[in-house]
C-alpha cells in the first residue's frame, strides 16, 4: 500500500459548522475523491456527537479516523498512496500503520489487543503534536474515549460491506 513519497501540501480542506449543522465543505484545487470522503467523515461525526462541545473536544480523535478511512478508501480504489519526506509529517505514516491493528471495517485485528491499539494511537498523537498541522486549540484529543471507539463511524458506514 505504500507508494512513492510526496511533498504536496496536505491540509487544503476545510469544513464549516454552525449551531447543529454542517454549513459546507471547502476543498483545495488539488482535491480528489478521497479528500471529499475525509471531509464527509467529519460531517458525519458532527451529526453523531452529542453536541458541538463533544465534537470539538475530540477533533483529533476524529482526525485520526478520517485519515485512516481515507487510506482505506485509497487502498480500495488502488490509488497511489504517498507520504511526505519531511519527518514532521511522520504521523501520516503512523496512521497508515493502523492497518496492523484494525481492519478496513474499523474492527480490531484478531491477533491484536486493545492495549496495543491504545499504545499505537498514543504514538500517533505524539507524532501529530509535533507536526506543523497541529494546533492545540483545534485538535483536542479526548482521552476518555477508548482508541477503538475512535473508529466507530468507520464501523457504522462499513457495516453492510462485509
Ligand atoms: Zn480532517
Amino acid at each position: 500500500m505504500f507508494g512513492p513519497i510526496d511533498n504536496a501540501a496536505y491540509d487544503e480542506h476545510e469544513i464549516k459548522f454552525s449551531t447543529g449543522k454542517v454549513l459546507g465543505i471547502t476543498l483545495g484545487e488539488n482535491y480528489e475523491s478521497n479528500n471529499l470522503l475525509h471531509e464527509l467523515m467529519h460531517a458525519y461525526r458532527f451529526y453523531t456527537e452529542e453536541n458541538s462541545n463533544a465534537y470539538n473536544s475530540s477533533n483529533l480523535n476524529g482526525e485520526i479516523e478520517a485519515q485512516y478511512t481515507q487510506l482505506v478508501y485509497k487502498n480500495a480504489i488502488k490509488a497511489n498512496i504517498t507520504f511526505p519526506v519531511d519527518p514532521q509529517y511522520a504521523y501520516r505514516i503512523e496512521i497508515a500503520y493502523l492497518y496492523m491493528f484494525i481492519d478496513e471495517y474499523g474492527k480490531l485485528n484478531n491477533d491484536v489487543s486493545e492495549i496495543e491499539l491504545e499504545n499505537h494511537v498514543t504514538n500517533i498523537i505524539k507524532e501529530y503534536k509535533s507536526s506543523p498541522t497541529y494546533s492545540k486549540e483545534k485538535y483536542k484529543y479526548d482521552s476518555n474515549r477508548t482508541a477503538l471507539s475512535n473508529f466507530k463511524n468507520l464501523r457504522t458506514i462499513t457495516k453492510n460491506c462485509q
